[in-house]
């Protein structure tokens, strides 16, 4: 008995208060999704600006069915693993889709930039300035049906085809949302572009779509919860420490009796 207390003791004494008096997590994502430590919620836009030498991790050659002009382009490995079960999904259900564009590079994008401007005089809103693409995280892409990977352009139109539909409906089974979606183009600043699919991983995809949030919506909420969080005794590195931290030491007492019993010593 005694050392059953001298157990619970020691228990008291190491474990750290702190997370017992955290306000409880009621966000319906883990934290641990919203650290991100994948890169997955990367937001870039015209005040989300990405620096000259971001560069994504984990870029890999594309292997999806695209168009021959981007032969050698490369997206972050999960997004390449993902579009390619996307497509093979959307062949099972009769619809071809195809890789127009994918990572972009800061200078590449700096290049367009500059072009763009030369040819129309201003900034038409057609290609988009450097640093606030999405193309530069590698999580980016534009995916067309075969007939629009025959035109110039890209207009809203595609939204009205089959596979475009069938994106909008399927794409955040496989980690996508439509990254400028028809009634954001206010908060995006982007107009709607049903072709261009970001990966954020299948928690986040699911989450934006179930709620209809767009990436600016999404990163102000779950930002906006951990501020209030914290404000009222949070702490959002410790929470993340804590919840890391490697499971409880197991300790073996022997009882009175002689039988040995295993005892936890377990925070909170
Ligand atoms: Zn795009």
């Amino acid at each position: 008995m005694i050392r059953r207390a001298l157990a619970a003791l020691v228990a008291m004494l190491i474990c750290v208060p702190a997370l017992a008096e955290m306000p409880e997590w009621t966000y319906p994502l883990e934290p641990e999704l919203l650290e991100d430590r994948g890169g997955f919620l990367v937001l870039t836009n015209k005040i989300s600006l990405l620096s000259s030498d971001f560069e994504p991790r984990d870029l890999e050659v594309i292997t999806a069915r695209h168009i021959s002009e981007i032969n050698g382009q490369k997206l972050r490995r999960e997004a390449n693993e993902a579009v390619n079960r996307m497509f093979e999904a959307a062949e099972k259900d009769g619809f071809k889709l195809y890789l127009k564009s994918c990572y972009r590079a800061y200078s590449t994008q700096s290049y367009m930039y500059s072009n763009r401007l030369k040819n129309v005089g201003h900034d038409d809103g057609v290609v988009a300035y450097p640093g606030s693409s999405d193309h530069q995280t590698g999580l980016g892409m534009d995916i067309l049906n075969y007939e629009w990977t025959k035109k110039s352009g890209m207009t809203p139109a595609f939204g009205q085809t089959q596979e475009a539909r069938w994106m909008a409906e399927h794409c955040w089974e496989y980690g996508f949302v439509i990254r400028y979606e028809e009634d954001k183009q206010d908060i995006t600043g982007i107009i709607y572009e049903p072709w261009h699919l970001r990966y954020v991983g299948l928690e986040a995809a699911r989450y934006m779509t179930e709620n209809h949030l767009c990436l600016e919506e999404f990163d102000e909420e779950w930002r906006g919860y951990v501020a209030n969080w914290e404000a009222q005794g949070g702490n959002f590195e410790e929470l993340l420490r804590l919840r890391s931290a490697p499971a409880p030491a197991q300790v073996l007492f022997t009882t009175d009796d002689g039988e040995e019993e295993i005892s936890l010593l377990t925070g909170l």
